[in-house]
């Protein structure tokens, strides 16, 4: 049910994605019909051709917009019934927690001058470490009725899709140890080693070619605090950088200590 409730977001995302180009193939074939002729001879009356095109224009935004709140209240109730499912579990008794392997994947920004882990949460972590509760210190993570804790996705989809939503962060294969729950998508858990680091095939910048090396870019975020940012870059794009700026695939696994694929 949640997977199916998170597919269909995933799919209405995409036509919503293709939405700009199916008007313009609209508006073309109304063209070639000719809603927009000075004489009305073409092969539809033209009253029929820009009546069409209103009910278009109108309708299918209309058509996206009750399909989101469907999906949003669908979902909604769905995690309700997630919580009070899980208030049902007696966290207290680490026997009756899932004993799955936690294997997962998630994303990451890599920031700092010195390359970083930063969660998109922006909490930064190395490659193994044990989880901190920024809400309580005395919490050792993952708590039931806290949101600490190492998150990852179980599937590889999910985690791509999230990507394609955030084109600025890589992809980790981790393994969490230790306490877990299973939450929603995947998990939440006490320890978590990254494994690997899955490289974009291409250019973080020009989305063309293949990329080839970590460049830091320095910006300014929404707050006005200022970021260093690593991306991957082709051999074009990484070509005004200083030496100093730039890390090879082999460089930047030493850094963040992980294997890059
Ligand atoms: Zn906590
Ligand atoms: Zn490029």
């Amino acid at each position: 049910m949640v997977m199916s409730i998170n597919s269909n977001k995933q799919r209405l995302i995409k036509w919503v994605r293709r939405y700009p180009l199916i008007a313009l193939s609209v508006l073309a074939i109304g063209y070639l019909l000719g809603g927009f002729s000075k004489n009305d001879d073409g092969v539809l009356p033209q009253q029929v051709v820009i009546t069409g095109l209103y009910l278009f224009v109108g309708i299918v935004p209309l058509g996206f917009i009750i399909a989101f709140v469907i999906i949003g209240s669908l979902s909604d109730a769905q995690s309700i019934k997630n919580r009070q499912k899980s208030h049902n579990f007696n966290y207290q008794d680490a026997f009756n927690l899932p004993s799955e392997v936690m294997h997962g994947y998630k994303l990451a920004l890599l920031t700092d001058r010195l390359p970083t882990l930063t969660g998109l949460t922006g909490d930064k972590y190395l490659s193994d470490a044990n989880a901190l509760c920024a809400t309580d210190p005395a919490h050792t993570p993952p708590v039931a009725e806290c949101e600490c804790g190492f998150y990852a996705y179980k599937e590889l989809s999910d985690a791509q899709f999230e990507r394609s939503i955030n084109p600025g962060s890589f992809l980790l294969e981790v393994d969490l140890f230790g306490l877990g729950f299973t939450y929603k998508d995947g998990f939440r858990a006490e320890t978590q080693v990254v494994n690997h680091l899955i490289k974009p095939k291409r250019c973080m910048r020009c989305k063309t070619l293949p990329a080839k090396v970590f460049v830091c870019t320095y910006k300014l975020t929404p707050t006005d605090t200022a970021l260093w940012q690593w991306q991957i870059r082709c051999v074009i794009c990484s070509s005004n950088f200083k030496e100093e700026d730039k890390l090879s695939n082999e460089q930047m696994a030493q850094h963040l200590r992980l294997k890059i694929i």
